[in-house]
């Protein structure tokens, strides 16, 4: 069978849909905060510890964590050591949220999470996202260990990134949750906020994860994402063991750590995956095909090779899936 005739009988994963089951809340109570920046609120305990940073809404049409933040603001969240920033970081693009176009609010002009570079941060591009990446860089400078909320495209467990060192990696671990652990290098489209500056430099302790606690609009992603949010300001002593406690859900047996070896970028203008992947599927066999850039044959590099995150937004310098190992 030729590459073409496989083609036709592939199923294209951009139609597969879920439903919305969460709705938006008003954010705007936290506009004005307590900083010079708007939706950055930062509390100060007076006592020694770190700076620790929760952030919501890098993507605008993931909401788990606004209404995370917005559960810890209505219970009068406040540090009993060190300092407690909560963020929410897109929220122009959270503000353009549609039921009937759930994904249409990922961001204004572009992808928030791919702007953390230097080389971006330091430049002249000009775009809603560079614009509020600038704004937010001066406290985030100040942050010693940040959780950024996330949420995925398909409805596979929860995940945290914990970046390609051996800190970030730790942190995870000591999270103790979830269940999976992934390890990476980010994308070749733009450094994320979890690798931004000293978070990405493994002389440094500042510390930064990055939690997919769900899909998108899975109501389950809200308490995943609140018990993942709550154990982290615990785990960095901001808050008492006690607090909120019936909103913690059972640890997981067992994590797994595993590491991305190879991103996937598309290199052409089409892209199509052999299988509608949705995430964490195995695929036992070396060289299987597992799409196509354009005409090229995409293949698994080795044996038991794990799909991360296949995407939807299959575009020139995207990443398509990041293939990963399991090695923990
Ligand atoms: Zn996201």
């Amino acid at each position: 069978m030729t590459n073409m005739i496989k083609k036709v009988l592939l199923v294209p994963i951009s139609n597969i849909e879920y439903p919305v089951e969460l709705s938006p809340i008003d954010i705007t109570p936290y506009m004005s905060g307590n900083t010079d920046v708007d939706y950055v609120t930062t509390f100060d305990s007076g006592q020694p510890g770190p700076h620790v940073m929760i952030s919501a809404l890098t993507h605008g049409n993931e909401l788990c964590g606004a209404i995370t933040l917005d559960h810890f603001f209505k219970n009068n969240i406040r540090p009993i050591a060190g300092k407690l920033s909560l963020v929410f970081a897109n929220y122009a693009a959270y503000q353009m949220f549609d039921a009937d176009k759930p994904s249409a609010s990922r961001f204004v002009d572009e992808d928030m999470n791919r702007v953390w570079g230097p080389d971006v941060l330091d430049g002249d591009r000009s775009t809603t996202e560079t614009r509020r990446a600038r704004e937010l860089r001066p406290i985030i400078d100040q942050v010693d260990l940040m959780l950024d909320i996330h949420s995925m495209q398909h409805p596979t467990p929860a995940l945290i990134i914990c970046g390609p060192l051996e800190k970030g990696r730790k942190l995870a671990k000591n999270l103790t949750t979830p269940q999976y652990i992934v390890s990476d290098q980010g994308h070749s489209a733009g450094k994320r906020m979890r690798d931004y500056g000293y978070f990405g430099d493994p002389s440094s302790p500042k510390n930064a994860l990055l939690l997919e606690a769900g899909q998108h609009w899975e109501k389950s992603s809200v308490s995943v994402s609140i018990d993942a949010a709550l154990r982290f300001l615990k785990l960095n002593g901001c808050v008492e063991a006690n607090w909120l406690e019936d909103d913690q859900l059972p640890l997981p047996n067992s994590q797994s750590l595993i590491e991305v070896t190879d991103p996937i970028t598309i290199h052409n203008a089409t892209f199509h995956f052999a299988e509608p992947f949705t995430g964490f599927e195995c695929i036992k066999k070396a060289g299987t095909i597992l799409g196509w850039d354009g005409d090229v044959e995409v293949r698994t590099p080795y044996d038991n090779c794990i799909m991360i995150m296949p995407s939807r937004r299959l575009y020139k310098g995207q990443t398509a899936v990041r293939l990963g190992r399991k090695i923990d």
